[in-house]
């Protein structure tokens, strides 16, 4: 069987020639006569595996220097810890609750200080971003904490909110490299891979060098200081040597398609035709509010939950996978993230029309 057409949310669709290229390397990378997967973290090979990886991001993103990439473990999850175990010197931050991984962020900081929701889309399934221009902000907040593309519900922070002066945290997971990004706005971005770049189980943390500091919450775990990690250049201990190499070469890759400005066009026209679509169906509806439409995720509905399940059978027997939405929202949901063609899309929405005149 051939490679189908993957809409998952995450672990999700990589580039073929990523993983064509890695296949090739799979025994013998470059000479070394092993493959990534067996060598030493500490051997040359690896060093400039992680070193390139590291510098073709910043190329990628322009981060400015005072800023930090760690290559870490534990997914996404596991900062919703270590952020406030590191950040809350006053044990207090403010978080703006958009959606379930924002709200376990919001729930996991609370362990260890006072968190405060100050706004959140709860009231109507997270199905738009609240207005962020003037919020309640924390006068002792250590920081804001965002999560700017909601993969489960399809919305997206068009503009950073109004932090009034505290830093912002911010999860880019599922959106990370689909267009440019200021860094320098932010105190933390971070994301998993698995949605667009790599393996699940790396995550990367982009974050400003003051604040990194020994200035911890008590029994903090070793593992879980950003200071341990900056202070050996992501090499504390074994990273996730395999999974970092793979999104180096995602880098490379991204580079070759001309960078985040390139990717943002792209990913701006494959996103336009489902959107449109969208728009004009009689049968299958978009589930977000416009101005906030995700790039990325792309929930839709019929209304009637018998005829979701059929299209997504349907659609799963032609050769569409995955299409099936979050378990918390039902319908269905496109993630359509850089390694999706548009050629995907523009099948999927010509299999959607077929199916709209067939069951209307
Ligand atoms: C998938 C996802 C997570 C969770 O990632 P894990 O690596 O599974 O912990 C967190 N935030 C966002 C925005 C996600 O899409």
């Amino acid at each position: 069987m051939g490679r189908v057409y993957n809409f998952s949310a995450g672990p999700a669709v990589l580039p073929e020639e990523v993983l064509k290229e890695a296949a090739d390397e799979m025994l013998d990378y470059r000479g070394s006569g092993m493959s990534v997967m067996e060598m030493s973290h500490r051997s040359k090979v690896f060093d400039t595996i992680i070193k390139e990886a590291e510098q073709d991001l910043r190329d990628l993103l322009n981060i400015p220097d005072n800023y930090r990439v760690l290559f870490l473990q534990g997914g996404a999850s596991t900062q919703f810890a270590m952020i406030p175990m590191n950040l809350m010197k006053n044990k207090v931050a403010d978080y703006i609750v958009t959606g379930q991984w924002a709200k376990k962020a919001y729930k996991e900081a609370s362990k260890y200080g006072k968190a405060n929701c100050i706004a959140s889309s709860e009231d109507k399934t997270f199905s738009y971003i609240p207005d962020c221009s003037d919020l309640p902000v924390s006068d002792d907040a250590d920081y804001v904490y965002i999560c700017e593309n909601n993969t489960i519900y399809g919305t997206k922070f068009k503009e950073l909110p109004n932090t009034k002066g505290k830093i912002l945290v911010s999860d880019v997971s599922s959106c990370f490299l689909s267009e440019p990004m200021d860094i320098s706005k932010y105190g933390l971005v971070y994301g998993g891979v698995q949605k667009n770049i790599g393996p699940a189980g790396v995550v990367i943390a982009i974050i400003r060098e003051d604040l990194i500091t020994d200035d911890v919450l008590p029994e903090t775990p070793t593992m879980l200081q950003y200071k341990i990690h900056a202070d050996s250049d992501s090499l504390y201990n074994t990273p996730p040597c395999y999974g970092i190499y793979i999104c180096g070469k995602v880098f490379k890759w991204l580079k070759k398609m001309g960078g985040l400005e390139v990717m943002k066009a792209k990913n701006e026209e494959k996103a336009k035709i489902l959107y449109d679509y969208l728009d004009g169906s009689s049968l299958f509806k978009g589930t977000v509010v416009k101005e906030d439409r995700s790039l990325m995720n792309v929930p839709f509905v019929t209304g009637d939950a018998e005829l979701d399940a059929k299209f997504v059978a349907e659609a799963k027997a032609a050769g569409f996978e995955n299409l099936k939405g979050h378990r918390s929202v039902g319908g269905m949901r496109a993630s359509i993230y850089n390694a999706m063609p548009k050629e995907g899309v523009e099948k999927l929405v010509e299999f959607m029309r077929e199916f709209e005149k067939k069951n209307l």
